[in-house]
C-alpha cells in the first residue's frame, strides 16, 4: 500500500506547467475536477496493481479529462451518410435566412407576442398564420412543437373521449418512438381500426363511423410501403364520407414537402397544399423533414377546426419557441419564391443537386488528400446511392458518389471510429469493407473541414501494421 501514498496531491498536480496553462481557457473548478478524478482513476488502478504514474503522466492526462469536458456536448458533425434528413443528425439544415432569423431573436428582444402598430398584446401565431395561410392556401393554420405535437393537440381536441377511426394499413411507427395507436391513447381518443394491413376500403370507414366517431383520421405511412395486393381509400372519397357523416377528417401528410419533388426523380408525396385543397378540413405536417426549416409541427385547415386547436389548454404546452418562430416564418418566406426556392432550402438543394457536381467534389476531396494519404488509403470515387431519410421516401434512390476508403494500418471501423472522435467528427457508412464518404450531404463550403478531419484521421494511422 506504499505505492498509494506516492500518489502527488491535487495542489501539487495543480501547479503542474500542463494544467497551469489551462487556466486561461478552463474556469478552475473545471481543472480541479479533472485532477480529482484522474487521482482517482491512478488510486484505482493501484489497487489493481497497476504501476505508478509520472507527475507529468498524470498531469497530461487530467489535462486531456479537463479539456474533454470544456467540449460542448452538442456540436457540429459533417454528415457524409448520404442521408439528407437524417434524424440522428439534426434533419434539415436552415436556411441561411432561418439562420440569420434565430440569432436576431436570440440575441434582443423582438415584438413575439405584441403588435406593433396598437401597442397592445399579440399573438406569437400572428407571425406565421398569414405566411402558413398564403403558401397553403388555408382559411387558417398554427404551428406547434413538431408533428407528433400536432397530431396529439388535434386529436385531443376532436376525439378526447371518442373514437378516432384509422386504417389497419396506417398504424404506424415513425422514428423509433412516435406510434400513432399511442399517440391516439395519450390524446384521450378511442382507436377504432379498419379495413386490413393491406387493404381498406371505403365500405370499411362507412361501417365503422357512428355516434361516437371523433375524428376519422388519415395518415401518410412515410417510412414503409406495401408492395403488391394492396387497395387504399382516394383522399377525395374519404373526404366525401366524413363530409356526409359529419366528421371530421384529419390528415397526417408526415414531410410536409411544399413543392412536388418528380422533377428531381423523387416519388410522389402527399404536398400539404393539396391535402387542403382536396377538401380534408384538418391536415398536419413536420417542418423540418421536406419542409427543410426547424423542428415543428403545421397544422392547417377550416378555421372552426383550427380555432378549436388553438383554444385548447393543451396548444400552452405545445406551442413553439421564438427560435423556430423566427427560423420558421423566414423559411416559409422562401417559398414565395418558386424560382429560387430549390437553391435557397439545403434539403432541397442537397436532393435537386445534380449527380455530376457531387462527383466534382468528390474528386476535389481526393485531390486535397495528397497522392501518398490517397494512396495509402486506397481513395477513390465510388458511385453510390443517397437517400432522403427522416421516415420519408423509404424507396427512393438519389443516384450519389462517395469517396471510398480502405483501412490501411487497422479495420475500417476503426477508421470510422477515429474520423467520429476527431475534433471535426465525421460521419459516413460503411459498405463492403469500406468506408463511404458520400459527397451528396457534403456542403461544398464544409470540404476544407472535411480534408482537415481526414488528414488527421490518416495521419495518425501511419506506421500502424
Ligand atoms: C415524421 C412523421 C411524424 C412525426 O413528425 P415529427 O415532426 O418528427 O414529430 C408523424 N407522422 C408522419 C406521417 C411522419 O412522417
Amino acid at each position: 500500500m506504499s505505492r498509494l501514498r506516492s500518489i502527488p496531491s491535487v495542489e501539487s498536480l495543480l501547479q503542474h506547467p500542463d494544467l497551469a496553462g489551462l487556466a486561461e481557457r478552463a474556469p478552475r473548478p473545471v481543472i480541479v475536477q479533472a485532477v480529482r478524478d484522474t487521482l482517482a482513476r491512478l488510486r484505482e488502478s493501484l489497487r489493481g496493481g497497476a504501476a505508478s504514474m509520472s507527475p507529468d503522466e498524470l498531469a497530461s492526462r487530467a489535462r486531456a479529462l479537463a479539456e474533454a469536458s470544456l467540449r460542448p456536448n452538442l456540436r457540429p458533425v459533417i454528415n457524409a451518410t448520404g442521408i439528407i434528413l437524417h434524424t440522428n443528425l439534426g434533419r434539415a439544415p436552415l436556411p441561411e435566412a432561418a439562420v440569420e432569423a434565430v440569432q436576431m431573436a436570440a440575441r434582443g428582444y423582438s415584438n413575439l407576442e405584441l403588435d406593433l402598430a396598437t401597442g397592445s398584446r399579440g399573438s406569437r401565431g400572428a407571425h406565421l398564420e398569414p405566411l402558413l395561410r398564403e403558401l397553403l392556401g388555408a382559411p387558417a393554420a398554427i404551428a406547434v412543437n413538431n408533428n407528433a405535437a400536432a397530431m396529439l393537440l388535434a386529436l385531443n381536441t376532436l376525439a378526447a373521449g371518442r373514437e378516432a377511426v384509422v386504417s389497419r394499413g396506417e398504424l404506424v411507427e415513425i422514428g423509433g418512438s412516435f406510434r400513432i395507436p399511442e399517440i391516439l391513447e395519450r390524446a384521450g381518443a378511442t382507436l377504432r381500426e379498419v379495413g386490413t394491413t393491406n387493404k381498406t376500403r371505403l365500405k370499411d370507414y362507412e361501417r365503422a363511423i357512428g355516434p361516437d366517431t371523433g375524428v376519422v383520421l388519415r395518415v401518410h405511412p412515410s417510412n414503409f410501403a406495401v408492395v403488391g395486393f394492396a387497395e387504399r381509400v382516394e383522399r377525395e372519397d374519404l373526404v366525401e364520407l366524413a363530409r356526409k357523416k359529419k366528421v371530421p377528417l384529419l390528415e397526417d401528410v408526415g414531410s410536409g414537402a411544399m413543392i412536388d419533388l418528380r422533377p428531381f426523380g423523387l416519388p410522389e408525396e402527399p404536398l400539404l397544399k393539396e391535402s387542403l385543397r382536396d377538401g380534408v378540413p384538418l391536415a398536419c405536417a413536420s417542418g423540418d423533414k421536406l419542409l427543410g426549416g426547424p423542428q415543428a409541427g403545421i397544422l392547417a385547415g377550416t378555421k372552426k377546426l383550427v380555432d378549436a386547436c388553438r383554444s385548447n389548454p393543451m396548444a400552452r404546452a405545445l406551442r413553439l419557441d421564438k427560435l423556430s418562430i423566427a427560423a420558421l416564418e423566414a423559411t416559409l418566406r422562401l417559398y414565395r419564391d418558386p424560382e429560387t426556392i430549390g437553391s435557397a432550402v439545403p434539403a432541397l438543394r442537397m436532393i435537386a443537386e445534380p449527380a455530376s457536381a457531387v462527383r466534382a467534389r468528390a474528386r476535389r476531396l481526393i485531390a486535397s488528400l495528397g497522392a501518398e494519404r490517397a494512396s495509402r488509403a486506397r481513395a477513390e470515387v465510388v458511385p453510390c446511392t443517397a437517400e432522403v431519410g427522416g421516415g420519408s421516401m423509404p424507396l427512393a434512390r438519389i443516384p450519389s458518389f462517395a469517396v471510398a476508403l480502405s483501412a490501411s494500418g487497422g479495420t475500417i471501423a476503426d477508421l470510422a471510429r477515429t474520423l467520429r472522435l476527431g475534433a471535426e467528427p465525421v460521419l459516413g457508412r460503411i459498405e463492403s469493407g469500406r468506408l463511404l464518404l458520400d459527397l451528396r450531404t457534403v456542403d461544398r463550403r464544409e470540404l476544407p473541414r472535411l480534408v482537415a478531419a481526414l488528414h488527421t484521421a490518416l495521419d495518425g494511422k501511419r506506421g500502424i501494421g
